[in-house]
């Protein structure tokens, strides 16, 4: 039987032991941490591959200018890199209706293959999944009208008024002018999924080594035959590299990946119960996702680019609250824990995955962004493919399709 690794044990690296496993090929994951905590912990667990346009759009670049003017920009850049530049130019570089609409295409067919897995998964064990669908909350007149006329027709997309919002959404105030429903999208709760899916996968043979760091591999005729920590070696079949937002080991094959780590937080916090979102809400105009689960309500924010400095501030969190205080009632977050994690982003929100150029068992599966829980089934399904029926990238119309290899930037 096909041995192969699985560097990372975040969403990515665990959907591809989760696919691989179910192709009976023996699989070990292998984490520099104890997988406890990271971003596919503390996200906000939307799975919204439908209707929902990458970062990267026409107007994105004067939107943000605009709300950093009002002091309420959720992106922020620290710091200037030679690498940092480059992402930039090419995320405006991609701005383009005829990216966009080409994006979306893909998330459509991507994100079917993404919700029948989770669907086959929540037959298995619990992670608070819900297929009920979001809300995008406006406060701004102008361009909620803009946006209604796209629902007109539109089999996936309802308007709403103030009053229908408010009966999903207790906990608004009367500055919120209305919302689009995306019917389609669901959510889950990402810790739950995670631990839960370790503690499956463990049952069915998966092996887990943790506090283990991978520093790099050694090769023989064009192949990588083990790789190794700093104190063991590892040999198998096929390296998976999920690194997330630490693409120092891919850099050190030889594949600097075209992804910065773009900072978030999240407040988990448990509320009243009569304020409690019924749904999934997203306040678009202040980029704030606000996730009802079945114990409490989470908060996300925020877009730092250009630090990698793990940890946060109280500032942070409060900035968030103070972004969306004015558009709700008053109501006590009880028992808050605060957390912020890194998302893996390309300038384009098009996934890194495939075969590595020079070394062919090396296989990378990275750059999921803000959409790592979204995305990682269906990545760990063709990835899995590619290892399953040993084909090479030109041989995988899906990584010809949606893998940045081909479709960069
Ligand atoms: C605030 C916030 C909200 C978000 N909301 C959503 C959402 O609603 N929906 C959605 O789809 N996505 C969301 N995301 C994005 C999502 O969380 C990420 O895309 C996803 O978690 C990335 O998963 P990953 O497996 O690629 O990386 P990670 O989860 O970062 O996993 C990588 C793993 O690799 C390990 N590792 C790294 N280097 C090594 C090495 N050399 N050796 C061994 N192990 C190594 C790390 O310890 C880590 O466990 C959000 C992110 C943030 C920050």
């Amino acid at each position: 039987m096909a041995k192969t690794i699985i560097i990372g044990g975040g969403i990515v690296g665990l959907m591809n032991a989760y696919k691989l496993m179910k192709k009976n090929h023996q699989v070990t994951v292998i984490d520099k941490s104890n997988i406890t905590d990271g971003a596919s912990f503390g996200n906000a667990g939307l799975v919204s591959p439908f209707e929902e346009p990458p970062l990267s759009r026409p107007g994105i670049i004067s939107q943000t200018l605009k709300l950093m003017l009002k002091g309420e920009s959720p992106l922020i850049i620290n710091g200037v890199s030679k690498k940092l530049l480059t992402w930039l130019w090419l995320f405006a570089k991609n701005a383009t209706e005829q990216r966009v609409e080409k994006t979306l295409i893909l998330f459509e067919k991507y994100g079917h293959i993404t919700m029948e897995c989770y669907e086959e998964l929540a037959n298995e064990f619990d992670f608070d999944f819900h297929h009920d669908g979001v809300v995008m909350i406006y406060t701004d007149l102008e361009d909620f009208e803009k946006d209604i006329k796209e629902c007109e027709n539109h089999p996936h997309k309802e308007a709403w008024d103030f009053e229908k919002t408010k009966k999903v959404a207790p906990c608004i105030n009367d500055k919120v002018v209305g919302s689009i429903y995306l019917d389609r999208n669901a959510r889950l709760n990402p810790k739950l999924l995670m631990e839960n899916l370790v503690t499956f996968l463990k049952s069915k043979g998966v092996e887990f080594i943790y506090n283990t760091r991978i520093l790099n591999f050694e090769y023989k005729n064009g192949k990588a035959v083990k790789a190794f920590s700093k104190d063991r070696d590892f040999e198998a079949d096929n390296f998976i590299i999920s690194t997330g937002s630490d693409t120092s080991l891919s850099k050190k094959c030889g594949n600097d990946l075209m992804l910065i780590p773009a900072k978030g937080y999240s407040i988990t916090f448990k509320m009243d119960d009569s304020l409690k979102p019924k749904i999934a809400l997203l306040f678009k105009d202040q980029f704030i996702g606000f996730i009802p689960r079945n114990d409490s309500v989470r908060l996300t924010s925020k877009l730092e680019i250009g630090s990698y400095k793990e940890g946060y501030d109280a500032k942070s969190f409060q900035s968030i609250i103070d972004t969306l205080k004015p558009f709700v009632v008053d109501f006590k977050m009880n028992e808050p824990s605060y957390w912020s994690g890194f998302r893996p982003l390309t300038p384009n929100d098009i996934p890194l995955f495939g075969r590595d150029k020079r070394y062919s068992n090396i296989i990378h599966a990275n750059g999921l962004g803000w959409l790592g829980i979204t995305f990682a089934p269906a990545v760990a399904d063709i990835v899995s493919d590619l290892i399953d029926k040993n084909l090479k990238n030109e041989q995988s119309d899906d990584v010809l399709l949606f893998s940045g290899f081909y479709q960069g930037c």
